[in-house]
């Protein structure tokens, strides 16, 4: 091998060390194995094709299953001097001719190609007049029918190692979920390769779920603990998308909507607008989201629940790929909650699959009234341990009292048996605050013996209990869909006194004046840049805008922000220092090596 990996690393990447698994990983690979590597988001999985594509003979085939993610993986890989290129249905004739003609010639490192084009006779035949390094099977999850990005022509992937079983193959995935994981390893035929699998915890990501209000105020507070930085914003349906975006506009962000109901050519002009540009705040329906590698994602709002929690793994995942400091916060309302137990319970599924999507939201919604680490019980539910609190989410952050909620529980139990398990829980609390309205008349609940028996709590202390003991399984929507609520199968024990629960009180809370103000003050993100390090941290950035526009690449694709943010604080006097900073390889210090210097002594 003619350069270590290492080297390579440093040279070329600029990284000062590998990362993880990345290492066994690039060694496995470059040795001419097979692998499947579960990884997530921001892991750094395309080093792990990219390093043995340069360290092995011939020509590494990256199978990627978006189009609009190979122009931007291949401007990366070539600012990085590397020789990389793609083939897909955007290029002329004569592009793809001469690209077809350097892949036989030997000239490529890497060849991005969709699977519907490598697998055409034409393209396999080609195969067969070059040399192959090895194919790596991006987004591997594509095989499976279960995930929504379920793309057929990864069934056929399998024809790669049937035709060329001396190449080795790496497939590679962020999906948690073990049944995908089964799947794709039986479908791609990679029962015997090595199976490389990290932890799946997002450390840098901040998690944080709040009773939302239902104004602007709390997704206004997020943004602005990110101002001039990018973000997304999911919002259920395109309405809210629309009137959410333009709320923001009015406040000054620049939002951009996203949704199905756009046509194509707004659709694309905003995505390359929030990849391309610094600081543009995209709100969006999940239509969103699917292959968006940006690197310098700061956070991810949901203003509604999603849809369970692997959607909100994988949503919340698009932040903080970079490994910077960043934020998923989720707003919370029990209206939500109904209005998804609807949709399930309306639905024409069958009945075994209502059963799993009921399983899926109770998990969600206990997820959101959990008082315990967030954290922890997100990987909880992908089957990881994660062995502490983690300190960096918000129940971890600022710890919500909790009581001994026996008592309230039964109460509420109670009343809602007495109701006739029909009602939803704002006739319920009602009844148990002794209200004097028609409907109670009407249905003569001031007669029954749990009427105002919960005058010691109002309303909104009763609201957050409902959502508790919906959590916790002890109630359930009512079928019908219209929002009843009826006694669930654990509800027994609690009514019999046998067991004892805790609940908290107003909670998932809204953080209190005080507590937002600490909560600011915790969420500064990086450490603050000392007034000279941040005015060279705003010039390297412009100069970096400057630079992106005029070669039509993303900002990112030049340098991360977390390079930038080295060079602002070192303030390298000369190439040589600057060469140390973590992110500046090779090419890069010949291509700006100078330009850097000139921003900087600019500003000293
Ligand atoms: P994934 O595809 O797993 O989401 P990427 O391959 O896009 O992740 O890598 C995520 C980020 O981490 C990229 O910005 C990449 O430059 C950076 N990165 C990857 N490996 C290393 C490393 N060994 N040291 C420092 N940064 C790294
Ligand atoms: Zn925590």
């Amino acid at each position: 091998m003619p350069d270590s990996a290492l080297s390579l690393l440093c040279d070329v990447f600029g990284h000062a060390a590998f990362r993880g698994e990345q290492e066994a990983i690039v060694q496995h690979i470059a040795a001419g194995s097979d692998a499947l590597v579960l990884m997530p988001t921001g892991g750094g999985k395309s080093l792990c094709y990219q390093l043995p594509a340069l360290l092995r003979k011939g020509t590494a085939i990256v199978v990627s299953p978006l189009i609009a993610l190979m122009q931007d993986q291949v401007d990366a890989l070539r600012q990085l001097g590397v020789r990389a290129t793609f083939l897909n249905s955007t290029q002329s004739a004569q592009e793809a001719a001469d690209v077809e003609q350097a892949l036989r010639a030997g000239d490529i490192d890497l060849l991005y190609v969709a699977p519907e084009r490598l697998l055409t006779p034409r393209f396999l035949a080609l195969l067969d007049q070059s040399r192959i390094a090895l194919f790596a099977i991006d987004e591997a999850h594509c095989v499976s029918q279960w995930g929504h990005d379920f793309r057929p022509e990864y069934r056929q992937l399998t024809v790669l190692h049937e035709r060329w079983p001396d190449v080795p193959r790496i497939a590679l995935t962020a999906t948690a979920d073990a049944p995908t994981q089964r799947e794709i390893a039986e479908r791609l035929q990679l029962e015997d390769a090595r199976h490389f699998v990290s932890s799946f915890d997002r450390p840098n990501i901040r998690y944080a779920v709040e009773a939302k209000d239902g104004g602007l105020r709390q997704l206004m507070e997020v943004i602005d603990r990110h101002r001039g930085a990018s973000g997304i914003v999911y919002c259920m349906s395109r309405r809210k998308v629309e009137t959410t975006a333009e709320a923001l506009r009015a406040h000054g962000v620049d939002a951009l909507p996203y949704h199905a109901g756009l046509d194509a050519e707004t659709r694309a002009g905003h995505q390359r607008r929030f990849l391309r540009d610094d600081g543009v705040v995209m709100v969006a329906t999940i239509a969103f989201g699917m292959g968006i590698d940006k690197p310098d994602v700061r956070f991810v709002a949901h203003t509604d629940l999603p849809k369970s929690m692997e959607g909100y793994y994988q949503e919340t995942g698009r932040a903080g790929r970079d490994g910077e400091p960043s934020e998923a916060w989720l707003g919370f309302g029990m209206g939500d909650a109904a209005l998804l137990q609807r949709m399930i319970e309306n639905s024409d599924a069958p009945d075994e699959r209502k059963r799993v999507e009921r399983r899926k939201l109770d998990a969600l919604l206990g997820y959101c009234e959990s008082t315990a680490c967030r954290r922890q019980s997100l990987l909880a539910y992908f089957g990881e341990q994660y062995p502490h609190p983690c300190g960096n989410c918000d129940n971890c952050l600022s710890p919500t009292a909790t009581i001994d909620g026996t008592e309230i529980a039964r109460k509420a139990l109670s009343c809602v048996y007495r109701t006739g398990q029909r009602f939803g829980a704002g006739h319920v609390i009602d009844v148990l605050r002794g209200s004097d309205n028609a409907r109670v008349h009407q249905f003569g609940h001031h007669a029954l013996s749990t009427y105002g028996i919960g005058r010691d709590l109002d309303a909104r202390q009763w609201r957050s209990v409902f959502r508790q003991l919906m959590a916790a399984g002890l109630l359930e929507s009512d079928l019908d869909g219209y929002g009843g609520l009826r006694l669930g199968a654990s509800s027994g024990p609690v009514l019999r006194g046998e067991t004892t629960l805790t609940l908290r009180m107003g909670a998932p809370r809204k953080a209190s004046r005080r507590e937002r103000g600490n909560r600011n003050a915790m969420s500064v993100t990086h450490e603050q840049l000392a007034g000279d390090a941040q005015q060279r941290f705003d010039a390297l950035r412009a100069w970096r805008g400057d630079t992106a526009r005029s070669q039509n690449v993303p900002a990112y694709v030049i340098f991360h922000d977390a390079t930038l943010r080295e060079i602002a604080l070192h303030a390298p006097a000369d190439i040589h220092a600057l060469a140390g900073i973590n992110g500046v390889g090779a090419a890069k210090l010949e291509r700006y090596g100078d330009a850097l210097l000139e921003v900087l002594s600019a500003r000293c």
